[in-house]
């Protein structure tokens, strides 16, 4: 056994003890100028005495002594950054799914047990003050809470890194069930403000869109740009501290607010077509930055969506340059001192937009301005589906943009001269390589010519990235391609989602630096086979079950059993993740039971949740047939509760808290090669469940994490064979049909009455030939459910399989990942603060 003796991590977890313990003097003169700072706020804020505040109000009054710890660090951060003149990174995202920010924020200061115990003397309870906090619910899904994560681990390694966004007044929509059906409801987060944010009026940019741009010939024969009436709008930062964990760097989220320009209230003589016009504008203005688009993977004829884009980017764009400027270094350096990073390609008009400002208002030559762009963007791409892939109908991008088009039809005019000399007579090359192809502007040839540095999310997802989607650009230029495997913040995901299992590891392994180094949950593969160890672990799950089922039976009025597996897809409802294929399975089990009196089964808590864009069909009856299958299955006395359905409405990041740790299975079942990494199975493994997947984007390395097929359970068709199949045509759903009576059972089933009528799903698999492979993956995916439960009887080998895949999912940690991004597509390093 490995033991852990070095000086360095027995001082620092000795230290980190005597922090928490209350009998710390320090820990008491914390505790005492918090109660002061605490009692102060109330009466500041409400102008009443503290037993007088509802609960909002005390969590308003929490957030905001915890913002007195911040705002110091914040300035001196500032100020460090800009002392040094330290490179520094701006990661653009059209989403960041931050979810609650009171205790990630709390543990980061590394005060939550102080507050806690001030809170304890006032008869509050902080868990109950935390759910208070609305989420701030900016983003879909995967892609958004990337963005999160990543910036709490920018600010945990202390690399001076910030995000940039758009302050949706509505996040994604609430989501409701109601006779089965989802209903959305507006998410209305800002109701009551939003205790994070700073409004910075002084630092406002103005977003043109629209009017009328050429080039005019000067006197002395030179060119200059000429846009005329273009529409202004003005863009407001609302910055959010980002705190990092125990080390005084706070960093910042900018989020962008459209609002109508500075002269707007000058009414003035007006006549009423002005008026009209005015109000018009006003109105335009305002809903810019109303909605999040409720759909992350589709982007069909939504002009809105364009402008969002361009006015986040230029804003951010705009904003950056500002305040380089500022600081006195010289524009020629600007690609040494910053790094612009789009997530996906909606920030992907930041290439055009940066070469604008370098260009029209910096005056540097085109060739100049282009090297420093190339320097400073990189990209990554999110997805091989090519139905997903951002373009814009030239019309519309001109119209609304006209000097950025211009510009990209330069960029675009000089690429495609090297493209030329490099493939000569050769325009099949030609036309797959131009940015602007058969009248659409196609925004990841625009990232990817403008940047120098693409990454796909996950190393399977990168190597099909490189040989099919973006094949072209890779044989043109095979140097800028990379893999960043995704990851998740191990501090709001287990330490804060799950602080028993957290308790635990410090307690076995004898040390807290894993909090700051993840990689070393490793140390636990010396208790993997420690008997007291894996009881403890089995203790730790079943609390967790526990909660959630009580959260199950106030919100669903649905009673699970604890001891039952608890096998959960939790994500949004896409065709591609096949949440059809694991109620159709489970349809599958109930008629087993009912009809084979000698089917031996465990009984399985089969656990749902996710949101299904508003338009989105077959995702809606998806959620209709689950709920459908639920009535009927868990109200069913014959079959001995030994299936429980439970959908859990309006699926975000806190309830994620309540449920990644409860799991023993996760369900990561995506048909292989569409899901380009995913990061809820990486928050699984990190709480101990075992994954039930296919080989597909992460899970690939999760596999090999944990070393093979003994500690998850691997099924279904590989991405060479589901890649073969739609190159060839040769699948067909029929075949399985009727070749498979298991399949053709509960297909069958969605027709005859049985849950209802569900002609949609029908229609779906059998005459739109079932494009995601569920029937050809039905029986291999029934048989890894009895492999499951096969080995969920072994109690000792199942929590040993828990327990590897924590140990080995601090390579999930996106500390790691932000490292590789930092020194291998940034150049940037970690600033100490004082
Ligand atoms: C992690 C997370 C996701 C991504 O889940 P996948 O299983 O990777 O699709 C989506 N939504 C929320 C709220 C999350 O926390």
């Amino acid at each position: 056994m490995r033991k852990n003796t070095a000086k360095g991590e027995c001082l620092d977890l000795a230290r980190e003890k005597k922090q928490k313990s209350p009998k710390n003097k320090e820990f008491e003169k914390l505790k005492e100028g918090l109660k002061n700072r605490f009692v102060n706020t109330a009466h500041i804020m409400w102008g009443r005495d503290l037993n007088e505040l509802t609960p909002t109000e005390i969590y308003q009054t929490v957030a905001a002594t915890a913002k007195q710890y911040i705002s110091d660090n914040w300035i001196k951060t500032n100020r460090t950054y800009g002392e040094r003149e330290e490179k520094q990174v701006y990661y653009f995202s059209i989403e960041f799914l931050m979810g609650r920010l009171l205790k990630a924020n709390l543990i980061n200061l590394g005060i939550e047990e102080a507050v806690k115990e001030v809170l304890d003397d006032f008869d509050l309870d902080l868990l109950k003050t935390y759910e208070e906090e609305p989420d701030a619910g900016l983003g879909n899904g995967g892609l958004g809470r990337l963005a999160a994560c990543f910036i709490d681990s920018m600010a945990a390694h202390r690399l001076p890194g910030h995000g940039c966004s758009i302050r949706y007044q509505y996040g994604l929509f609430e989501q409701k069930i109601i006779d089965g059906n989802q209903v959305e409801i507006p998410d209305n987060w800002l109701r009551d403000g939003f205790a994070w944010e700073y409004r910075k009026p002084d630092k406002a940019v103005d977003v043109k869109f629209n009017g009328h741009a050429y080039m005019k010939e000067m006197e002395d024969g030179s060119l200059k740009l000429v846009y005329e009436n273009p529409m202004t709008v003005m863009a407001v930062p609302y910055d959010v501290p980002i705190v990092g964990y125990h080390n005084n760097t706070v960093n910042t989220l900018r989020l962008w607010n459209a609002e109508v320009n500075r002269d707007f209230s000058d009414y003035g003589m007006l006549t009423q077509e002005q008026m009209r016009q005015k109000n018009e504008y006003r109105l335009f203005v305002e809903s810019i930055t109303r909605y999040l688009y409720p759909d992350d993977s589709t982007y069909d004829g939504r002009r809105m969506r364009l402008i969002q884009e361009y006015f986040m980017t230029s804003a951010g764009v705009q904003s950056i340059v500002r305040h380089y400027k500022k600081t006195g270094m010289d524009i020629h350096d600007f690609g040494q001192k910053i790094a612009i990073h789009i997530n996906d390609t909606h920030p992907a008009v930041a290439v055009a937009e940066l070469m604008r400002i370098l260009v029209d208002e910096e005056g540097l030559e085109w060739n100049e301005a282009w090297v420093i762009t190339r320097s400073t963007i990189a990209y990554t791409n999110h997805t091989i589906m090519p139905e997903a892939l951002e373009k814009w109908p030239v019309d519309m991008f001109r119209t609304l943009l006209p000097r950025v088009y211009m510009i990209i039809d330069e960029i675009n005019r000089r690429h495609l001269e090297e493209v030329r000399e490099r493939y000569p007579q050769d325009e099949g090359k030609v036309r797959a390589l131009s940015i602007i192809e058969d009248g659409m502007v196609h925004m990841a040839r625009l990232a990817i010519v403008g940047c120098h540095s693409v990454n796909g999310v996950a190393k399977i997802h990168s190597d099909i990235l490189k040989t099919t989607t973006l094949r072209d650009f890779c044989e043109y230029n095979p140097k800028m391609f990379n893999n960043k495997t995704n990851g998740i913040t191990h501090r709001r995901w287990l330490m804060g989602a799950n602080p028993e299992l957290a308790n635990l590891i410090d307690a076995t392994i004898g040390s807290r630096r894993w909090h700051r180094h993840p990689e070393q949950l490793d140390l636990l593969n010396d208790y993997v086979d420690d008997k007291p160890f894996l009881a403890e672990l089995g203790k730790v799950k079943r609390l967790r079950k526990v909660a959630l089922a009580e959260y199950i039976k106030e919100h669903n009025h649905i009673e699970v059993d604890p001891d039952s597996i608890f096998d959960i897809q939790v994500k949004r409802i896409h065709s591609y993740k096949r949440q059809l294929m694991n109620i159709l399975h489970i349809m599958y089990q109930y008629n087993k039971l009912k009809t084979d009196k000698s089917y031996d089964m465990l009984p399985t808590t089969y656990i749902f949740g996710g949101k299904a864009a508003p338009g989105y069909y077959i995702a809606k009856e998806t959620i209709r047939l689950i709920n459908a299958v639920a009535a009927k299955v868990n109200n069913d006395a014959s079959i001995k509760g030994k299936i429980k359905i439970v959908f859990i409405e309006n699926f975000g990041v806190s309830i994620g808290e309540i449920v990644y740790p409860a799991a023993d299975v996760s369900e990561q079942i995506s048909t292989a090669s569409k899901e380009a990494s995913g990061t809820g199975n990486m928050k699984f493994m990190m709480n101990g469940a075992i994954t039930l997947g296919t080989l597909d984007g992460a899970n690939v390395e999760i596999r090999e994490a944990v070393g093979g097929d003994e500690h998850c359970v691997i099924f279904g068709l590989r991405a060479e064979e589901v890649l073969t199949y739609y190159a060839t045509g040769t699948y067909s759903a029929w075949d399985e049909y009727n070749t498979n009576p298991q399949v053709r059972l509960v297909v069958n089933q969605l027709v005859d009455g049985s849950y209802g009528d569900f002609h949609s799903l029908y229609d779906y698999l059998l005459h739109a030939n079932d494009e995601f492979f569920i029937l050809k993956d039905f029986n291999a995916y029934a048989e890894a459910h009895e492999e499951i439960m096969r080995r969920y009887k072994d109690k000792y080998n199942w929590l040993k399989s828990s327990a590897m895949n924590i140990a080995n999912s601090g390579c999930f940690s996106s500390d790691r990942t932000i490292d590789e991004y930092a020194n291998e597509i940034w150049q940037v390093k970690p600033v100490m603060m004082s």
